[in-house]
């Protein structure tokens, strides 16, 4: 029976997404409980060169398919790219990041290898030659486990920020793999015509050990410079509720929630942000959340660690300029 876990190295342009760092930390676990070790699999264009960093995060064996046809993500072309790698690894588990692209694929891949399935787990664990997967359901008011069988492929995605990342390793090297994949036309129903990149240079709001996050109330695209700066002087990235994305004040890419983005940060600043349900759904997993709003009923303050009842025009700069101070001083 095969023990090794698989990790699915997410990558654009040749940067590694941080979140893998974290899979392979909890592919470690599972691999050792099962007497397995840890491999990865990266898809891309000109990727091979990547090996040696995902090697020093703990992957003994790095399947590489590295061909222009997947220079840019299409979901059927990857997943059989995916497919062809774990043909020839033969894991006992998949590991993918829960991400718009880890959804995709690992949904398609499910279907096309009959496995078992769990999507944005928390929690992974071996338990002989099963394996024991935490979620949430009912927007994240509840944990649930599910026993992932032995008998299939097990795949999982997994949470940002879910697990720490794996110690690393410098000069550590894996044996590397290069499969080849071929991409059918039936893979070729959708072509990239362009790419054009929604990033602002700010991180995205899953990558931020801190998110600072605004609402409606900031009333104005150029009202949110205050969430910028504020985010800026703790390093941290910014996010937005759904009602302020819909407004145009943010790209629908940084809304947070069921419908958005969820992130686990160490901490979460809502500013002017209600906490209906929704919103809650992408960020009740952070470790400490900081809420200022003008309503002391406002039901982000039930799951507040620390509340602030206060105009967020006046609270953000000031605290924006506290923590400049305290950059400044070192
Ligand atoms: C199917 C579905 C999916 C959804 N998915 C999402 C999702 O993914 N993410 C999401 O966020 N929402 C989602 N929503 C929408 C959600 O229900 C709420 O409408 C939305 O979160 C409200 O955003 P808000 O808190 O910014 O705005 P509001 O509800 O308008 O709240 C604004 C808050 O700001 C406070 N305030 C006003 N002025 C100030 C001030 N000057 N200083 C401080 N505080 C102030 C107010 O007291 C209030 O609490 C979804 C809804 C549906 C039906």
């Amino acid at each position: 029976m095969a023990s090794n876990v698989l990790v699915f190295v997410e990558q654009r342009g040749g940067r590694i997404l941080p979140a893998v760092f974290q899979l392979m930390q909890a592919a470690k676990e599972v691999a050792d409980k099962a007497g397995g070790h840890v491999e990865a699999c990266i898809v891309g264009k000109d990727i091979a060169g990547l090996a040696n960093e995902v090697a020093a995060y703990g992957a003994k064996k790095v399947y590489t398919v590295d061909d222009p046809a997947f220079e840019h993500y299409r979901a059927s072309a990857y997943t059989t790219a995916l497919d062809a790698a774990v043909e020839a690894a033969s894991p006992k588990a998949v590991f993918i990041p829960t991400t718009f692209m880890g959804r995709d694929l690992a949904s398609r891949l499910g279907a096309r290898r009959r496995a078992a399935l769990v999507i944005d787990c928390t929690h992974v664990e071996a338990d002989g030659d099963d394996l024991i997967a935490t979620s949430t359901l009912y927007c994240g008011k509840v944990f649930a486990k599910f026993k992932l069988t032995g008998s299939r492929l097990q795949i999982v995605t997994i949470r940002s920020n879910a697990y720490p990342a794996a110690e690393k390793q410098d000069g550590a090297s894996a044996e590397t793999v290069a499969v080849s994949a071929t991409v059918s036309d039936k893979d070729n129903r959708v072509t990239v015509q362009e790419v054009v990149s929604t990033s602002s240079g700010v991180k995205d709001v899953t990558e931020g050990d801190i998110v600072v996050s605004g609402g409606r109330s900031l009333k104005s695209e150029e009202n949110f410079k205050i969430i910028y700066d504020l985010a800026q002087s703790l390093d941290g990235a910014v996010g937005a509720s759904r009602a302020a994305c819909d407004a145009g004040y943010q790209p629908h890419s940084r809304q947070v929630g069921l419908t958005g983005k969820v992130v686990t940060p160490a901490l979460y600043v809502a500013c002017g942000i209600d906490g209906a349900i929704q919103h809650l759904a992408g960020m009740r997993g952070s470790k400490v959340i900081v809420a200022i709003n003008t309503k002391k009923e406002a039901p982000i303050f039930g799951v507040a660690n620390y509340g602030v009842v206060h105009d967020l025009f006046d609270m953000v700069p000031l605290l924006t300029e506290e923590f400049k101070k305290l950059n400044a001083a070192g």
